[in-house]
């Protein structure tokens, strides 16, 4: 057995992790223990990062269609590369190069990211270069820019530990980023004065937790933060000194927040007066640190919050000293490194800025080309648009699912069918973007990549591979240099000569010489000993912890700059056809667009459907009750999901998780509803809010379905059935065997050819091994089938009362025997066994909700929740949801 070190491949905390791996495969993963992001803890996803290694559903075979109706077949690398080269090269001698592009991921090691970067840059003369960052940092970018004058995370995760205040705004960082909030929860349990004040519209497990929750209106953030900075101006909490010595703007600022008075404030965020002003206090009394996440940046005006809190800040000297930083916590693992190389379309290697001749002569000079491509380049929003007008013709899309994520679906979807070439560059077989692929050519995943990507606190890690590639896949960098020798052969073989992901790293440290984040003191070989943060200039013998602390900035002036930006609401207003605020957000188990996740089937088991969350009142006044079918619309499209109950909500908001798209319910998923409204400069669309409205959906004819086997394939198996019903969520559930689950609604039952087709691909059409039950008048028909004594398939069709608890009996592999009475019986509990086991709260030891609610009913507190049930002792990632639920005291139901 062998063990690599190397880092978590989900969100920018940048978890150190160790692979163990035999016989060419994963067999394990756990926390590395000399990793500082995390000194070897996981979370949950971590935890299951082996299981999703395991996993099938990978692209393994390069594919090409030469015809759009016709499926794509699997050719050789030659041929796929040569064919997408010749294509690239016919649309660019015809149209020229801006109408190709690329649309290229914050999954992708810093040196994938590099090599894109210069190939359209560099190569083809494009700047039509954008990420999934887009959606996710551009804001906390442009604002750390706008305000300190570069992209330079001033603080790190340690600050947690010297911090007397910890502000985190609009991040639910209990879920999103679980093993900073364990940190943040052990340093409050070492230090009870360390205040943490929550902004978030809803009442989160993070915010549970605060000292002081702001359950601010959607899109209020600015007036927040104003209204703050006008306290600590009325209580002198200012610190002049900083602001005279290390600032500029201050008096335009001061002018502008003469008149954002708590009690007005308080008006537009709908919260206490007294409750701005006791964060002001202690945000002004720090040192505080500043969380933040897509509360802010997924903003039409998200630049303004991101400044507006770093001017809190600056006016309060709460920067460059231990404890104190806004530091903005980044999505993806590796937004920070395509950042660094200027992955972006506004945006060139090393923090430079394609506005900025100067930089653009840099970097030609750097790569040894010509010039740079002036133009700014399409943004993702912009570019599929561009694509759908025609402007962009082909398109390059690497390890990222924009028919799932983008805002405005529908017109994504448009896009991607009239572009006349895609190429996807993609891990995984089945993500939403697939079936648009003309050409999908297989990438290695995670365990087989060598590279570095940088977390959120500016900290490079390096990336091993623990395991050969998987069938013909092939590492991300090496795809495109291969393409790129293809598209120009002399150019492409003097750009692009590298044999190694090291020689690519080496050339990106090259052109950071000199700086903000100058990295010509690191090599593969001190990387591989330990991560480091930049800067880390030739030279140094370590990195840099915090920066800002000579209040020197690197702007012009070598001042910080106040941002004075007015209050605005959010883009899309309610009205009494949309009466209700929309949120969309992460929950704790699974990650963006499921590519990975969604392959695991005990990460399906703390939530296992799409669920709009509502609160009481507003239900009420629908008639609706939890558990009821809705239709959430929006000036955009429509989804159809549960409802159900939350106290975490206000009334006249409603929340929907962002993960689930066309591969696991039916329609496109949530971004359906969000709209393409971007923030004026970081061109980050508003993907946290819109106006909707939610009625009950009428679908009287259900079906539910489960079956033991290999998850992809089962998944793949029932997507004509995603497609025909107005209601469909599919999932996994199991822990030692994928069990497929799939609920289903329609307005009226399936043709029975759909049936039978079902049957036959679940193997319920064999008579030997399957007990049937059929009511024809009554439209029921349900099919069990058991082998060698235990249940591995059913379909209840107009009837489905039994399958939660037959969906356990299979999960946990009972004995069929007992229950075969029961099994076409509708009936939500068999006389003979227990109900379905509930949701699972804690998925390390598989601990379920009601059995923990039972012995908090029997006067169990957290202590003895943890000592009995166990449930929050493995990864800690459910710790906040039990304390919430000892807290709010639920008796068992
Ligand atoms: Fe991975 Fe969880 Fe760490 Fe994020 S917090 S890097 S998802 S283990």
């Amino acid at each position: 057995m062998s063990v690599v070190s190397s880092v978590c491949c989900y969100c920018g905390i940048g978890c150190g992790v160790l692979i163990e791996a035999d016989a060419g495969k994963i067999t394990g993963v756990r926390g590395d223990p000399a990793h500082p992001a995390n000194r070897g803890k996981l979370c949950t996803k971590g935890v299951a990062l082996a299981l999703s290694a395991q996993a099938s559903g990978r692209a393994l075979f390069p594919e090409l269609r030469t015809d759009k109706a016709a499926p794509r077949q699997r050719v050789s690398w030659d041929t796929a590369l040569d064919h997408v080269a010749e294509k690239f090269r016919a649309v660019i001698d015809e149209h020229g190069p801006d109408a190709v592009a690329f649309y290229i991921s914050g999954q992708l090691t810093t040196e994938a990211y590099y090599v894109f970067n210069k190939l359209a840059k560099g190569l083809i003369g494009t700047n039509n270069v954008d990420t999934n960052s887009r959606l996710c940092m551009s804001s906390a970018v442009a604002g750390y820019k706008a305000t300190l004058g570069a992209d330079s995370p001033p603080g790190c995760y340690d600050d947690i530990e010297h911090a007397g205040t910890i502000f985190i705004a609009g991040s639910n960082t209990a879920y999103a980023h679980p093993i900073l909030f364990r940190r943040i929860e052990t340093a409050r349990k070492a230090d009870p004065e360390l205040k943490l004040i929550v902004v978030d519209p809803r009442r989160t497990d993070t915010a549970v937790e605060a000292d002081l929750h702001l359950a601010l209106l959607p899109g209020t953030d600015v007036a927040l933060y104003h209204a703050m900075l006008n306290v600590m101006l009325w209580e002198e909490l200012i610190d002049r000194a900083v602001i005279a010595a290390h600032t500029e703007g201050w008096e335009a600022l001061r002018e502008q927040v003469r008149d954002y008075t708590p009690e007005k404030v308080a008006l537009i965020c709908g919260v206490e007066a007294a409750d701005i002003v006791q964060a002001a206090r202690w945000f002004a009394a720090g040192p505080t640190l500043s969380l933040y996440c897509q509360g802010l940046n997924q903003s039409s005006c998200g630049v303004d919050k991101n400044a507006s809190l770093i001017n809190l800040h600056l006016a309060t000297g709460q920067i460059g000293k231990p404890g104190a930083a806004p530091l903005s916590l980044t999505g993806q693992p590796n937004a920070m490194g395509g950042r660094e190389v200027g992955g972006l379309a506004n945006l060139l290697s090393a923090h430079r800025d394609l506005a900025n001749p100067e930089h653009r002569a840099e970097v030609a000079r750097l790569w040894e080309v010509d010039d740079v491509p002036a133009t700014p380049g399409r943004t993702a929003v912009e570019m599929f648009e561009a694509v759908r007008r025609g402007e962009i013709r082909a398109i390059w899309i690497a390890c990222t699912n924009p028919a799932q994520s983008l805002p405005d679906q529908n017109r994504v979807h448009e896009a991607l069918q009239v572009a006349e070439c895609v190429v996807l560059q993609e891990a995984f077989a089945g993500t939403e973007t697939a079936p648009f692929a003309d050409v999908l050519l297989p990438a290695t995943a995670w365990g087989e990549t060598e590279g570095t990507m940088t977390n959120s606190e500016r900290r490079i890690s390096r990336v091993h591979a623990a395991v050969p590639q998987q069938g013909e896949a092939r590492a991300d960098w090496a795809i495109v240099c291969d393409f790129a020798r293809r598209l120009m052969p002399e150019k492409g073989a003097r750009l692009f000569p590298y044999d190694s992901a090291e020689a690519v790293f080496n050339e990106h440290r090259e052109t950071t010489r000199g700086r903000d984040l100058d990295i010509t003191g690191l090599s593969y070989a001190l990387l591989d000993r330990a991560p480091q943060q930049w800067p880390f200039p030739e030279g140094a013998v370590s990195g840099q912890a915090r920066l800002y602390a000579d209040g020197v900035y690197p702007a012009a002036s070598g001042r910080a700059c106040f941002h004075v930006a007015p209050y605005r609401p959010v883009a899309e207003s309610i009205d009494a056809r949309y009466p209700l605020h929309l949120n969309t957000g992460r929950l704790r188990d699974q990650w963006h667009a499921m590519s990975r996740t969604g392959r695991v089937a005990r990460l399906f088991a703390h939530a296992d459907t799409p669920v709009l969350s509502m609160n009481a009142r507003d239900l009420e006044l629908r008639r609706l009750k939890g558990g009821d079918l809705v239709r959430v619309k929006s000036r955009r499209g429509e989804v159809v999901v549960v409802a159900e109950v939350s106290d975490s909500l206000r009334p006249g908001q409603c929340f929907l998780p962002m993960h689930w798209g066309g591969r696991f319910m039916s329609g496109l998923g949530a971004n359906t509803l969000t709209l393409p409204v971007l923030d004026a400069v970081s061109k980050q669309p508003e993907l946290k809010h819109a106006a909707v409205q939610v009625v009950k959906a009428e679908l009287p004819w259900r079906m539910a379905v489960l079956a033991v086997g290999d998850g992809a394939k089962l998944l793949d198996a029932v997507q004509p059935l995603l497609r025909t019903c107005d209601y469909a969520a599919a999932g996994l559930a199991g822990r030692d065997q994928d069990v497929l689950t799939l609920r289903l609604a329609h307005s009226q039952p399936l043709p029975d050819s759909m049936l039978a087709a079902l049957d036959a691909a679940l193997g319920l059409d064999d008579s030997l091994a399957v007990m049937y039950y059929q009511d024809s008048p009554h439209g029921i028909s349900k099919r069990v089938r058991v082998d060698d004594g235990k249940v591995t398939a059913a379909r209840l069709t107009g009837e489905t009362a039994a399958f939660d608890w037959l969906r356990d009996v299979i999960v946990e592999g009972a004995a069929a025997a007992p229950l075969r009475t029961w099994m076409l019986a509708p009936v939500t509990r068999p006389p003979a066994g227990g109900a379905g086991r509930g949701r699972i709260v804690c998925n390390c030891l598989n601990v379920a909700e009601p059995d923990i609610v039972a012995a908090i009913a029997a006067g169990a507190g957290l202590a003895v929740l943890l000592s009995e049930l166990k449930c929050g002792t493995e990864c800690g990632s459910c710790v906040p949801e039990l304390k919430r639920m000892v807290a709010s005291n639920r008796v068992a139901v």
